[in-house]
């Protein structure tokens, strides 16, 4: 066993990362560049969850609402926030995503991008706050509850574990990951739940089995995000 093969060592690097991480514009703008990029590769499994229990479209609607983003990107100014990318994604979902999940996501941006104001970098507090946000936002939107075998079942876990985490005083960069940790849990639980709302909830019992696929995209997009603590 080398020093690099010890615990502590994995533990030092994520303290090390930790330390160096910025939420700021350019972050943020790494993390939409990501969700595109990870959407695109997930579509086919997405299209396949959504196949099962609805109609097959998500990650066609999710890459196509992602890469539309992409070429906006590009035109933001220097003088550009956190909030304002947000805003932009938000925008840009809800004009090109239809069915569901275009409103829904295109919602829990812009109340994202509302809850972190003008801020030019995002501590813990703001990055709860921007979950927290974004996960009210689509329950204002869809009004469905945990349990209901919807997106919002990797969000409220996220959100719980985030705030968790910052309440016991952790690192942002931390709070990210239980975040993302969270979502994935989450997304898995949805599968042995019968679905109440959303086409799925067309399905009764048949739904039993299969993994919500507005879920598994709300666990991509948090561990891109979590996945950006060590790429700077
Ligand atoms: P559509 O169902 O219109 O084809 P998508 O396939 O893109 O839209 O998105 C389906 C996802 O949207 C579901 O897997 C679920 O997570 C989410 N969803 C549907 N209805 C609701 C709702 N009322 N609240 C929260 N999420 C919902
Ligand atoms: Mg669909």
């Amino acid at each position: 066993m080398t020093p690099n093969d010890e615990p502590g060592a994995v533990v030092g690097d994520a303290a090390l990362a930790n330390a160096a991480l910025r939420l700021d514009t350019g972050w943020t703008i790494r993390w939409i560049r990501r969700c595109a990029e990870v959407l695109a590769a997930n579509r086919a499994t997405l299209n396949t969850l959504d196949r099962d229990i609805g109609d097959g479209d998500h990650g066609e609607n999710m890459d196509r609402g992602f890469q539309a983003i992409l070429p906006k990107l590009e035109e933001l100014t220097d003088e550009t926030t956190p909030g304002a990318v947000l805003k932009l994604v938000a925008t840009t979902l809800i004009s090109t995503v239809g069915g569901a999940a275009g409103p829904l996501y295109g919602t829990a941006f812009l109340k994202a991008a509302g809850a972190v104001g003008a801020a030019q970098s995002l501590d813990a507090t703001a990055l709860v706050a921007l979950l927290t946000a974004a996960r009210d936002g689509i329950v204002l939107r869809g009004k469905a509850v945990e349990g209901d075998k919807t997106m919002i079942d990797a969000w409220t876990p996220a959100v719980n574990a985030a705030s968790a985490a910052h309440t016991a005083g952790s690192p942002v960069g931390t709070v990210l990951l239980a975040a993302a940790d969270a979502a994935e849990h989450g997304a898995q639980a949805t599968e042995p739940l019968v679905a109440r709302k959303g086409r799925a909830s067309y399905l009764g019992e048949r739904a039993i089995g299969h993994r919500d696929p507005g879920s598994q995209s709300t666990s991509l997009l948090l561990r891109a995000a979590a996945d950006l603590m060590s790429q700077r």
